[in-house]
């Protein structure tokens, strides 16, 4: 395992879906270079993101303290009642980053599990947080079958050289052309941007079309790899294949017997440091022969109240090493006991590490930013909702929690649904209102019927 060891393409982390899904309207923080407070409007969705304008500038603040490498050593904490978009921001910020900036997100409660210690599941968070872009060189092989776009024909003369860029839907590869093959290109009057077929045998060029997207012949072809024969020695051939995985998916990957597999076999158990120092020294490795760079992650740990003195010792001194992601806390609690001890703290977290954290508060919603984030949430979804639907939602939210009345938007789509009603209305809000109760109504009615429940 140690020589040879795996990657595969990145592969989601399913367990997560359902939260993040929650937050699919988000793709960044909404704000523009100078953090002007002009470009964010309470009231009007920017990456889908709503109000909380300085929370959003404070953390246009960090984004810029992370181009500029100076997070390291410290960590972010939001602070803030329940749904007041504290996983939204750390999402937005994970947006701004970089697509393929890896975003791991966790309740403090699910570091307590009967399966890994406390300190492993934190380590594996880490290790989720933490992405590795990985270059391949890629050959292809004499008379392989290729599709090809001109891309910076333009200038090139017969007799001099130029570039082509191979397109797949999931790669892109540029090509030394030779001499003899411009002079085909320029017979054929073919520019920068057309797609052609180059047939092996004859070395005939013919065109396809302007854009590869708009191809009839492509689309045709399918998948990936795409239909223009290579005439030998006409091309070498440069790649570029880029693709992210996280650490921890190259652990579980060389950890386990079955490969790649193990990523969907569920808990991955412990992972044993050995394998996690051969992993470290094989990236430092492709490092150094700048095969690959690290692209540090988001790890958000959601209610950190909940973790205890071991894991905050833990975080301290992960936030010192050099394969540490952004960490984002967050809580909704003001003075709580730190677990573990018999000490308050402020936000149940301890001095030490209260010192190394930024801390951003967020503050609660007022009517009007509600409902306009509700409108972005419904737009999401694609549900269409009456006015006065979408004004009794709102009320609902206020009395109850934003979370709620998000959710009432799926569920009283379909009740529109089933009344063969293409909007949603103010009648099939109510009755979502009655069949699904908030956490006060459900607390009321546990406690009415309290002696009829089972012990
Ligand atoms: P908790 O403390 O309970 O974990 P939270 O502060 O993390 O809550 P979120 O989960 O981010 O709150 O917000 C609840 C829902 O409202 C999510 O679907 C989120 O995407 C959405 N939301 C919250 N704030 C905003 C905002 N400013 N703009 C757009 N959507 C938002």
């Amino acid at each position: 395992m140690a020589t040879n060891i795996q990657v595969t393409p990145s592969i989601k982390d399913t367990t997560k879906l359902e939260r993040i899904g929650a937050h699919s309207h988000i793709t960044g923080l909404g704000i523009n270079d100078a953090l002007e407070s002009s470009s964010i409007s309470p009231t009007t969705s920017s990456s889908g993101l709503i109000g909380q304008v300085k929370a959003r500038k404070a953390m246009g603040v960090v984004f810029k303290l992370i181009q500029q490498g100076k997070i390291g050593g410290r960590a972010i904490l939001l602070a803030g009642p329940p749904s007041t978009g504290k996983t939204a921001l750390a999402m937005g910020l994970a947006q701004n980053l970089g697509n393929d900036i890896p975003f791991c997100s966790l309740s403090a409660t699910e570091v307590f599990s009967l399966e890994v210690s406390k300190t492993e599941a934190l380590t594996q968070a880490i290790r989720r947080s933490m992405g590795v872009r990985i270059v391949e060189e890629q050959e292809i092989m004499e008379g392989e079958v290729v599709e090809i776009q001109i891309d910076t024909l333009s200038g090139a003369k017969p007799g001099k050289t130029g570039r082509l860029t191979l397109c797949t839907t999931d790669m892109e590869t540029i090509y030394d052309l030779g001499t003899k093959m411009i002079d085909r290109l320029t017979q054929e009057r073919v520019t920068a941007g057309d797609v052609i077929r180059i047939d092996k045998g004859t070395g005939k060029i013919s065109k396809l079309g302007r854009s590869v997207s708009r191809s009839r012949d492509y689309d045709a072809m399918g998948s990936n790899t795409k239909f223009v024969q290579c005439p030998e020695g006409e091309l070498q051939k440069r790649t570029t294949v880029t693709h992210t995985v996280s650490l921890h998916e190259i652990d579980v990957i060389n950890s386990r017997q079955q490969g790649f597999m193990a990523l969907f076999a569920g808990d991955t158990g412990e992972i044993s440091e050995n394998i996690r120092e051969q992993i470290d020294s094989k990236v430092s490795e492709w490092r150094t022969e700048g095969r690959a760079t690290l692209v540090p992650g988001v790890l958000f740990i959601d209610e950190v109240h909940m973790l205890d003195m071991d894991c905050f010792s833990f975080l301290n001194r992960a936030l010192e090493s050099e394969l540490c992601p952004i960490v984002i806390l967050a809580t909704n609690r003001g003075q709580a006991m730190i677990r573990g001890t018999n000490f308050m703290g402020p936000h149940g977290i301890p001095l030490d590490l209260l010192d190394r954290l930024l801390i951003i508060p967020t503050s609660p919603y007022t009517l009007e930013e509600m409902k306009e984030i509700l409108r972005v949430r419904c737009g999401e979804e694609q549900v269409e909702m009456m006015d006065d639907a979408l004004d009794l939602l709102t009320r609902i939210a206020k009395e109850t929690s934003l979370r709620y009345a998000i959710q009432m938007i799926t569920t009283s789509s379909l009740v529109a649904k089933k009344r063969n009603s293409k909007k949603v209305e103010l009648s099939h809000i109510e009755r979502c209102h009655k069949l699904f109760f908030d956490v006060q109504r459900s607390t009321k009615f546990i406690m009415e019927y309290q002696n009829q429940f089972l012990f």
